[in-house]
């Protein structure tokens, strides 16, 4: 939105209370692993950047993961551009758009990938499991689960929304930025 500045110190509360699965589940794999495929850089990167993370703040993100296991000079050869380039400090100078639902939801996710959507990418026992560890009422849980099944992968998540923030939405979410301006507005108050 660029109103608001987030630090990288920030990341792992903001990822508890106002991120949205899919990228909750990114911050949780990459502090995990000190890893990430091209593809949950790319949809994990850009949607740092739409919540307010500046480029260095970034940088540091990632520097400090990655380097856990690859050497500096590894980081900078073949990390380092990339993240930049998400900012539209390199290549073409484009700044990049975070990732909508839509887009998110048609990605190929492919073994030991971490990205895409939880609701349509996780099988119904690791989905549930994880909603289970955040602590989501049964009831609740089951709600979300039906529409799952039903393929309703936004009003799943939308419900999810509802249910973590005692609140209800004025519309589907759409995109994962938006679940996360839509909680801090209400995490903030
Ligand atoms: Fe992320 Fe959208 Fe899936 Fe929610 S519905 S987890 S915001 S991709």
């Amino acid at each position: 939105s660029g109103e608001t500045v987030v630090a990288e110190e920030d990341l792992d509360a903001l990822s508890q209370v106002s991120f949205p699965p899919c990228m909750r589940q990114l911050h949780e794999s990459i502090r995990k692993t000190h890893h990430a495929k091209h593809g949950a850089r790319l949809q994990y990167g850009l949607f740092l950047k739409g919540i307010g993370l500046p480029l260095e703040e970034s940088i540091k993100f990632w520097k400090t993961e990655l380097t856990k296991i690859m050497t500096r000079e590894k980081f900078q050869k073949e990390y380092l551009y990339s993240i930049r380039h998400n900012y539209g400090q390199e290549g073409r100078r484009v700044s990049y758009t975070p990732y909508s639902c839509a887009k998110i939801l048609s990605e190929t996710i492919g073994i030991g990938d971490c990205h895409g959507c939880p609701f349509k990418h996780n099988s119904a026992q690791i989905l549930k499991n994880r909603f289970e560890s955040y602590g989501i009422p049964p009831s609740d849980l089951q709600i979300i689960m039906n529409l799952v099944f039903e393929g309703q992968y936004q009003l799943a998540c939308s419900k999810y929304f509802e249910i973590i923030h005692s609140s209800a939405l004025e519309k589907v979410i759409c995109d994962p930025n938006e679940f996360f301006k839509q909680s801090q507005k209400i995490r903030c108050n």
